[in-house]
């Protein structure tokens, strides 16, 4: 009997970790609107390429918005197995700061991405460039167009993983929701995730700062908290400990005008600690910077977001250290975003990530509606919800067979 047919359409992160999992038991051909592979995966190789991270179970999984939708697949294929995976692939790792999982030194992100394809190559998957998929017919097949000819096509199995709205330039437009629209499959409008957030800097401090970074810092709102660097850049703010904060500043910004985060510049001291530090002392504002050991930003932005009464009083600078409110007028564009949410609604999706409209047709990566903070969280859903439905694929196959 001929193996059965699976069509995986999108060339990413998931794309391929679908393709990885189905090409010893199916017919696997991918379809790829661009001309090549993984490109978004190049672009996450050009900064800190985290692959994984090395925290797992309960810990892992409350990384992740929907976690309730995403743990049959994070325990499936969890950080441990994608490190296994890769180190089988010839791809060695290893754990940096906060537990984050990089390519062993030297090992450049083309060179990762090779030999995942290496493999699928050797496994006869058969690869469709320049193939976009642009709707489903009258009888719900997936329709894609090359060069202006429209090819219908017929599978067994279909997966999509067409990943999210940001960095068009790497193929992932999510123009694709008018398609599934059509069909009456529900999906949410994109919204930047892990970005950066805006906040109207006057003219001379962005001048003098504008791509200064902030280390140490403690960025909170609500009952959320994040230690780690904040970057000062022309438009507002970026970096590790704010990206983190997105989620709850896009939850905080829904009908209104401004939202403010809560900046604390020693957050290895107490309060009291603080004003500890002006009993006996005669502390004088022209001398915070050496009392407080601080630096000439931190000492700009105090002086930005404080009032006069409370920068003239040690006592209450003291306690406006550890509470800077910074107001955020709203977050970067979708396309600048590492991430997105939105996309096809959750509400969509089987357990496995088929489509329950259709359980032949599977949704797989960003493309769904889920959010996790940077620190490899992201590839690691990507390819957790990939190998979940390539494994849910071989499973019906047995079933059908016997
Ligand atoms: C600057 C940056 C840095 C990042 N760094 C990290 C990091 O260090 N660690 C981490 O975990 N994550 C990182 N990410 C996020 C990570 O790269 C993505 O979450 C992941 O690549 C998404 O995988 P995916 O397969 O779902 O989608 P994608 O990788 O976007 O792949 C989707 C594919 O589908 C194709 N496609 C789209 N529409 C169609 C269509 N209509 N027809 C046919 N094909 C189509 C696209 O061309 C693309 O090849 C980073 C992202 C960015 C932008």
């Amino acid at each position: 009997m001929s193996p059965e047919k699976v069509v995986i359409i999108g060339g990413g992160a998931a794309g391929l970790m679908a393709a990885e999992v189905l090409c010893e038991t199916h017919e696997v051909h991918i379809y790829e609107k661009g001309k090549a592979l993984g490109r978004k995966f190049l672009v996450a190789g050009k900064g800190g390429f985290n692959l994984t991270n090395a925290i797992y179970g309960e810990e892992l999984y409350a990384k992740y918005q929907a976690p309730s939708f995403l743990q049959t697949a994070l325990s499936g294929f969890d950080t441990k197995a994608c490190r296994q995976w890769l180190a089988k692939l010839g791809i060695p790792t290893y754990t940096g700061t906060s537990g984050r999982i990089f390519p062993e030194k030297g090992m450049k992100p083309i060179q990762v991405l090779q030999k995942i394809t290496d493999r699928l190559h050797q496994q006869n998957v058969q690869f469709h460039f320049q193939h976009e998929f642009v709707s489903f017919n009258e009888n719900k097949q997936v329709v894609v167009q090359c060069r202006q000819q429209e090819i219908t096509l017929s599978a067994d199995y279909i997966v999509f993983a067409l990943g999210g709205a940001s960095w068009s330039v790497t193929g992932s437009d999510g123009t694709w929701t008018n398609a599934f629209n059509k069909t009456g499959i529900k999906t949410k409008p994109f919204q930047a995730s892990n970005c950066g957030v805006n906040v109207a800097w006057p003219e001379e401090f962005k001048s003098a700062y504008a791509g200064s970074p902030l280390k140490n810092m403690q960025v909170s709102i609500n009952d959320f908290s994040m230690k780690g660097e904040v970057l000062i850049t022309e438009y507002g703010l970026e970096g590790n400990a704010i990206y983190p904060a997105v989620p709850e500043i896009r939850e905080a910004l829904k009908g209104k005008q401004t939202v403010y985060i809560q900046l604390d510049v020693k957050p290895q001291n107490t309060t009291d600690q603080l004003l500890d530090k002006l009993k006996g002392k005669n502390v004088q504002p022209k001398n915070y910077k050496y009392d407080f050991k601080l630096n000439a930003l931190q000492l700009a932005l105090l002086k930005l977001y404080t009032t006069k009464e409370n920068y003239l009083s040690p006592e209450l600078f003291c306690r406006q250290l550890k509470n800077i409110q910074i107001p955020i007028t709203s977050l970067r564009p979708v396309e600048e975003a590492i991430s997105t949410v939105g996309g096809i609604d959750t509400s969509e999706i089987n357990p496995d990530f088929s489509l329950k409209a259709d359980p032949k047709i599977y949704i797989v990566g960003e493309m769904l509606d889920w959010d996790a903070p940077t620190g490899g969280f992201l590839l690691q859903g990507c390819f957790a919800t990939a190998y979940c439905a390539g494994k849910s694929i071989i499973a019906a196959t047995k079933f059908t067979k016997l």
